[in-house]
């Protein structure tokens, strides 16, 4: 059991003991939104962007809930004895009592958390992180990907589909344009610039390329939210990934072939040596 103690509906339980109804519409419908937030040392990494997110998607979905998150959830990472742990939450619009798609909108939802333990990533530098490979496929995800939900099939089938041909992350692409990761955003550097998709319905707001822009920014790197295409992934100089949990990583396969020099590229060590520092001004407290 990766997580011993879980939050349901308001108790902290051992995880065994957690029961939801076969007819929770998370369970029947995918009626549910997400979120996975990383703790380092006990402490959450940014977690404001995170439960603004979560408030956009409930709100999407028109699921009511007021809950104070920051002290759930950091009892919960307290009571699974801290240290570096990614915190999964899930909020479903409840249990109907019978099967049937049209909703009571007074049902009360099911919320639920766990933890799962995590490598810190900072522990060993720009060195200790691995460059990857990605496999570029079709995006057949619904038009509200700004939405973090549960029905996550397509991303399931991609992600599988990578590991299966020897990669680690699919990149999807819809009527030309390049979305986003399974599991990911997409940036890609050419000449300096760092270029990413914009937002839009067809992309997750991603919490971690909000801090990539936010340290560009502070940095003077420049960079443009703009539509890529294939070809600009195959010319790019560089190629990286972000997420909450991997925070920025560099990618040194496309299709099999190489990115730019194969290496690990000089914007993303600076970025990575960004991250590092507001990973280090956040333990000490500094910031
Ligand atoms: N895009 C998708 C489809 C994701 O599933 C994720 C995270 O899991 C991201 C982007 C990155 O979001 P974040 O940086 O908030 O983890």
């Amino acid at each position: 059991m990766s997580s011993d103690i879980v939050y349901l509906d308001g108790a902290y339980i051992a995880a065994q003991e957690a029961k939801v109804s076969v007819f929770d519409r998370g369970f029947l419908f995918g009626d549910s939104v997400y979120e996975v937030i990383p703790y380092y040392r006990g402490v959450s990494f940014r977690l404001e962007p995170h439960l603004k997110r979560l408030e956009h998607s409930l709100a999407a979905l028109r699921i009511p809930l007021t809950l104070d998150w920051p002290a759930v959830l950091d009892e919960l990472v307290s009571r699974n004895g801290g240290g570096n742990l990614s915190v999964y939450l899930q909020v479903t619009r409840g249990d109907a009592g019978r099967r049937t798609p049209v909703y009571d909108a007074s049902m009360k939802p099911t919320v639920f958390a766990c933890c799962n333990p995590i490598r810190d990533i900072y522990a060993d530098g720009a060195d200790g992180v691995a460059g990857i490979g990605v496999i570029v496929t079709a995006d057949l995800r619904w038009h509200r990907c700004d939405i973090k939900a549960n029905g996550l099939l397509p991303n399931i089938l991609v992600l599988q589909q990578a590991r299966e041909e020897g990669a680690d992350e699919a990149l999807m692409i819809r009527d030309g344009v390049l979305t986003e990761g399974g599991s990911s955003n997409l940036f890609i550097v050419k000449s300096g610039v760092l270029y990413t998709p914009k937002l839009g319905s067809e992309i997750l707001g991603g919490t971690t390329r909000e801090l990539v822009l936010e340290l560009a920014r502070a940095a003077g790197i420049p960079y443009q939210e703009t539509d890529l295409s294939y070809e600009n992934l195959l010319e790019a100089d560089e190629v990286w990934i972000s997420s909450s949990t991997r925070a920025v990583v560099p990618v040194l396969r496309v299709d099999g072939k190489t990115v730019g020099d194969g290496t690990k590229g000089p914007l993303w060590r600076r970025m990575f040596e960004l991250f590092s520092q507001f990973h280090r001004r956040l333990m000490t407290g500094e910031e």
